[in-house]
């Protein structure tokens, strides 16, 4: 057993990492918080904090052509790249996400499944409801179409929320929940997922 770290920004202790096929141990560093601070951080800061400040820093970045990103600054490169990913994603956006607005999801319920990688999820619909209910979610996205479809993604009694360490952290999951009021918004996710990212 790995000895436990303490994160530096919520200040619980560090989730430990296991590989997702054998359950092993292996990783009880947590994640580096810069630009957050300087040291490290649990799964949970990772993805409600860290990455979305980089994400604003490379943002900022971005605007002010006179800021130049350090050429060794690897991490600020790595925001950047998403953040531009982001951007261009889904050229002529045909929904939007709990990011843009807030969406009425009361009266949903689960309609069918998508496979995906968290990272693409990320990509295409930015930053999930980090904590979900807290409880059998862990990570959601909820989208709205031009049509009113109103859909949610997330994964279901999988993470740690319901399964403790024996969870499966949110960047290893790869079938999701997909909720909506008919079936028809699986096949609108599918597709948006299918569209490749605008090189
Ligand atoms: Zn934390």
């Amino acid at each position: 057993m790995e000895t436990i770290n303490t994160c530096s920004i919520c200040k619980n202790d560090i989730d430990i990492q296991t590989n997702p096929k054998t359950g092993i141990e292996i990783w009880a560093e947590g994640h580096n918080a810069e630009p957050v601070n300087s040291g490290r951080c649990c799964s949970d800061c990772n993805l409600s904090v860290v990455i979305p400040a980089r994400l604003s820093l490379a943002g900022k970045k971005l605007k002010n052509t006179n800021i130049t990103i350090e050429e060794d600054d690897s991490e600020a490169w790595e925001a950047q790249l998403m953040l531009e990913k982001q951007r261009t994603a889904i050229p002529n956006a045909t929904f939007k996400t709990h990011n843009d607005t807030n969406i009425e999801v009361n009266g949903t319920c689960l309609q069918g499944h998508v496979n995906a990688y968290y990272p693409d999820l990320f990509e295409k619909f930015g930053a999930p409801k980090t904590h979900g209910d807290g409880y059998k979610t862990d990570a959601e996205w909820d989208l709205e179409f031009e049509d009113g479809t109103v859909g949610t993604i997330y994964n279901w009694k999988n993470g740690f929320n319901y399964c403790g360490t024996a969870g499966t952290s949110v960047e290893y999951i790869t079938e999701w929940n997909v909720g909506g009021r008919t079936t028809k918004i699986v096949d609108k996710i599918r597709t948006v997922l299918s569209k490749e990212l605008r090189k």
